[in-house]
């Protein structure tokens, strides 16, 4: 945490309120905001950030395209936020460049920027009703009252909260309120929609729900969704490409089978998915844990299997599948993972202790760089 933080919403709140009164002002002047023409969304060239010694950003390289669900994904503190704050414009970068639509936006103002933002903590206006919270943007843009209205109403609508327009925030649940904060993004029809961690705060099933609606209403509207969030469940569902985070660094870029199949280091394999490591002759190398088959000791390994010998040495049910902690005979520990197609709770827990054979294929044996790597600031 730094001293910063507890000031952040008011401050985007502010920022919004002026920027948007501001753009009212440049678009009499210069006609239009800044609209993204040919080339990426997003593009960022070895762009940094720093805090006083800390280094959020440090030199990142980013092409998104156009119409793309792309997620920053990586442990707290790895610099995700301080990202699309650079992308909005909340931020400027020490070094590098930032382009929109082709275009440098360097010296852009949020304002003056197609982007909008969903603030991780919604940053709701608390005094003013759903609509016109949902409205705020366009008003101040000059929009006509008639054209707001129709615009709110089907904004509330596709988010499913119609009639919801007269309430405050506070008479929200948790998820309205975070549909209300992108209906407000949305009805400003940006080119990027930058999202904060936007279901952090919803319930496990809300959340999953939400996933799905969002990934719907991405490929629906064909805006492009800079998505944030730690959790690679949700970056493995919903993205197109993601980039994994540590240290303000990109560790690895991708599409999600790409960057879960085929981590290419330690840090990646342990955070998009579950720590699996061996050593073997002065190697490291990753397995993931539902490409392990187990047999009973003394099976005949199946042919281009790769095989070790092994005990079972804890057993965890977890409803739909059943994990199972093996200590090998040459060293070494892996997790396998089984499907509770047949096998119930007791006959999971009867397995502890009992000698097992492994079983996979040589190509699920990846080899990843030696650790040193650390998690963010957790
Ligand atoms: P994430 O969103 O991945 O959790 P952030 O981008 O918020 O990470 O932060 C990256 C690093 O920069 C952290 O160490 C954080 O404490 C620091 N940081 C972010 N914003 C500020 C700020 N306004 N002032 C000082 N340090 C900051
Ligand atoms: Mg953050």
């Amino acid at each position: 945490m730094f001293a910063g933080e507890p000031c952040r919403s008011s401050c985007e709140q502010a920022i919004i309120a002026r920027a948007v009164s501001l753009q009212e002002r440049t678009e009499e002047r210069s006609g239009e905001a800044v609209r993204p023409g040919g080339g990426p969304a997003v593009r960022l060239e070895g762009v940094r950030k720093e805090y006083g010694d800390v280094v959020a950003v440090d030199g990142v390289d980013l092409e998104i395209g156009q119409g793309e669900f792309f997620t920053l994904l990586g442990p707290s503190g790895s610099g995700k936020t301080t990202t699309l704050r650079l992308i909005a414009g909340f931020e400027r970068p020490d070094a590098g460049r930032i382009e929109l639509g082709g275009r440098d936006v360097s010296a852009v103002p949020p304002y003056a920027r197609d982007v909008n933002t969903v603030f991780q903590d919604y940053a709701l206006f608390p005094h003013m009703t759903v609509a016109d919270n949902v409205a705020y943007g366009l008003r101040v843009k000059g929009v006509s009252r008639r054209e707001r209205q129709g615009r709110v109403e089907s904004v509330l609508e596709r988010m499913r909260l119609p009639g919801l327009g007269g309430r405050k925030p506070v008479q929200l649940s948790g998820g309205q309120r975070q549909r209300v904060a992108l209906a407000r993004a949305l009805v400003n029809r940006p080119e990027v929609l930058l999202l904060d961690e936007p279901l952090g705060a919803l319930d496990l099933k809300l959340r999953q729900e939400m996933q799905l609606f969002l990934k719907s209403l991405q490929q629906d509207l064909g805006i492009t969704f800079v998505y944030v969030t730690h959790d690679q469940d949700e970056a493995l569902t919903m993205s197109d490409r993601l980039a994994v985070f540590n240290h303000g660094r990109i560790e690895q870029l991708g599409a999600p089978a790409e960057v879960y199949e085929r981590p290419q280091s330690a840090f990646v394999a342990n955070f998009v998915g579950v720590s699996n490591e061996l050593d073997r002759d002065g190697k490291r190398y990753a397995v993931r844990p539902e490409k392990i088959h187990l047999s009973d000791a003394g099976s005949t390994p199946a042919p281009g299997m790769h095989a070790e010998p092994g005990r079972i040495r804890d057993v965890v049910y977890a409803g739909m599948v059943t994990r199972f902690f093996v200590e090998l005979d040459r060293g070494g520990e892996l997790q396998v993972v089984r499907q509770n197609l047949e096998t119930s709770s007791a006959e999971a827990q009867d397995a502890r202790g009992r000698q097992v054979l492994l079983e996979w294929r040589p190509e699920h044996q990846l080899e990843i760089d030696n650790p040193g790597e650390t998690e963010g600031d957790k």
